[in-house]
This record gives structure tokens, sequence and C-alpha cells, in this order.
């Protein structure tokens, strides 16, 4: 029998994973926030590290209870720019699919803190889905569809299959792009069945992969990711910084060239959005420029994500920084100045 997810302080104080004393103050923190830790990331805990960049992911904190100031129940705009159920249209030539708001793990910086769980918004019933696929269809514009969640990869295969058909019957849907934290927090879930349906898709599929530190590129992740790219589907790399987690360049150096060896592509690094609770994971704009500073000096181009930030209220993601570029001058990776005409 495989180890159930872990999904109340009480379990984690059983699992030796947080102290007895804390579970009446995290139960506070779970009653508001869902929580759940797969057992690939309950074994990846070190208990005896208070720092531990794991279970700063994953485990509950008292400080979720605290909004700070600027921060937002919505903050990336996903209810402003809904014209379906699920469906979040912000850019005209890709539309977000949100089929279901339960994930494997509950990350405590996730964005849409206050819409996953299982107690959020659920899965999207027929009817619904009915109505965001007539949406796609009905927009030639909509070249690419992007699936997220919530985690897509927690439907059972035969359903991601079913849906997967619905959206090779709309011709102008030429990508489908999936957001997962799957491959690494629960790698065995990508099985047979999941590759195959992906790989049935009529449209190119691409598989964008959550993860923050080196230590989730466990070798059953690696594997995990292997048996997708075997099968065709390209993998990108998607990570938040995180205080305490991989702030800083010796980290993301580890994590970028990990993800690069395992064959997945690092694409963005996400400024933490404003989500209520999360200021003490959250860094600052400039310290986030400092770390790409220092990995542009240092390691491989193809390890290179872009540094996004997804504007507050619902106005798009754009990189942001650092710039090498001021006035008549230019910056090399050492940090010194060259003119350049302009
Ligand atoms: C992040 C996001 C996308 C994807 O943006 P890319 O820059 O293509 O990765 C699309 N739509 C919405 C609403 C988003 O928030
Ligand atoms: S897997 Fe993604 S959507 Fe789910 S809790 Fe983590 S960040 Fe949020």
């Amino acid at each position: 029998m495989p180890s159930p997810t872990l999904r109340t302080p009480e379990s984690f104080a059983e699992a030796g994973l947080i102290a007895p004393e804390r579970v009446a103050a995290l139960s506070r923190v779970a009653r508001r926030y869902a929580v759940a830790v797969t057992p690939a990331m309950a074994d990846l805990i070190d208990p005896a590290d208070p720092a531990d960049p794991i279970a700063r992911q994953f485990l509950p904190d008292e400080r979720e209870l605290q909004t700070a100031p600027g921060e937002l129940v919505d903050p990336i705009g996903d209810h402003a720019h809904s014209p379906a159920p699920g469906v979040v249209h912000r850019y005209s030539d890709r539309v977000l699919l949100k089929v279901t708001h339960t994930c494997a793990v509950y990350c405590r910086f996730c964005f849409r803190r206050e819409m996953v769980g299982p107690e959020g918004e659920g899965t999207l019933g027929p009817g619904e889905l009915d109505q965001a696929l007539a949406y796609v269809a009905g927009r030639p514009e909509i070249w690419e569809v992007i699936l997220t969640g919530g985690d897509p990869f927690v439907l059972s295969p035969r359903r991601l299959g079913a849906l997967i058909a619905r959206l090779g019957e709309i011709p102008h849907v030429r990508v489908l792009r999936f957001h997962t934290r799957i491959p690494t927090v629960d790698p065995a879930a990508v099985t047979a069945e999941l590759v195959s349906v992906l790989r049935a898709a009529r449209q190119t599929v691409y598989v964008a992969v959550h993860a923050n530190h080196p230590r989730e590129l466990t070798p059953p992740a690696v594997s995990a990711c292997a048996r997708l790219t075997d099968a065709g589907v390209p993998l990108l790399g998607q990570t938040v910084l995180l205080k305490g987690v991989n702030d800083d360049a010796g980290t993301l150096a580890a994590l970028f060239r990990g993800m690069v060896e395992a064959r997945i592509k690092p694409y963005y690094l996400h400024q933490a959005d404003l989500a209520p609770g999360t200021a003490h994971l959250r860094t600052t704009l400039e310290e986030g420029q400092a770390l790409m500073r220092a990995i542009r000096g240092t390691i491989s181009g193809i390890c290179q994500p872009t540094y996004v930030l997804d504007v507050p209220g619902g106005f798009g993601k754009v990189p942001v920084g650092p710039a090498y570029v001021t006035e008549d001058q230019v910056e090399d990776p050492s940090g010194a100045r060259h003119a350049y005409p302009r």
C-alpha cells in the first residue's frame, strides 16, 4: 500500500513533520487555506531542518493568516477576464482553461489560493465545460489552450483524454499546453495511460512543469519527465521565486541546470504574486533582478528563464529584467559597462 497524501496538521505531526504543539495553530491555517502534502514531498522534508525548503513550500505556517498591505484575493485578475466558466482570456491568441480546482499538493504561496482546494470551485461540470469549449470554438483567434487549474493532471487519464478529444475538434487551436506540478510531486501519477492520452492529441502538446528547488528533481521525478519527453512532449520549466526556498544564486543555478539535464527548458521565473498571507515567502523585485544577473554571468544560456511579473489586477505578464542597456551603454555579464552607439 503506498502511503496516502497528508491532508491535516494532525497527520503532519504523526509523520513527525511538525511539532505536536503546533497542531492547533496550524489547524486554523488549514481551515482557511487548503493543505496537502504528497508522500513524495513528505519524504523529501527533513524535519530536523527548521529552514527546509520543501517544508516551506508545503507545510502551513501561522504567518499565512496575516494579510499584508497590497495583497489581493485575486492577485492576477482571473475574475476580470473570465468570459465563460473556467476560461480566462487575457491575451487574444491564448486562453487558460481551468478544468479543476484541485491539486495534488497545496503550495503555500499559491497565486490562486483563494480558489483552489477540495472545497474550492471544484471541477467543471458537463454544462460548464460545454460553455467553455463553445467559447473557444467560437473564437478563431485562439491558437493555444493552456490547461491549468488547480492541476489538470489530477484528472483521470480517461477524463483528460475525453477533453483532449473535444479540443481536437476545434481546428484553429493548434497547441495544448498543460501546467502541472504532478511530475515532481507525484511522479507515479505520470502513468502509461496519461502519456498515451497526451500522445493521442491531434494538436501539439507542451507540458510546463512547476518546480522550485533542485531537490524536487528526484530520480522518480526525472523518470516521469523522461516518459513525457520520450513520447515527444516538450517540457518547459516554471519556477516561483520564493524567499527561503530558492532565493540564492546557487540554488537557482542547480535547479535550472537540473531542469535542462532532465530535458525541461526553464521558461519563466515568476515573481511571487501578491496572494494573501504570503509576504514571508516573497522577495523584492530588486532581489530577483540581482539573482538573474548572478546566474546570467555564470551558467549556460539554455538554463536561463525569463523573470516575469504578472501585473496585479489582470494586466498581463511582463519581463522584469534586469536591464543591461542604459542610454548609450551596455553592461556585460561581469558588470562592466561599454559604449554602444544608439
Ligand atoms: C500566464 C497566463 C497566460 C500564459 O502566458 P504566456 O506568457 O504565454 O506563458 C495566458 N493567459 C493568462 C490569463 C495567464 O495568466
Ligand atoms: S500546484 Fe499550482 S495551482 Fe496548485 S496549489 Fe500549487 S501553485 Fe497553486
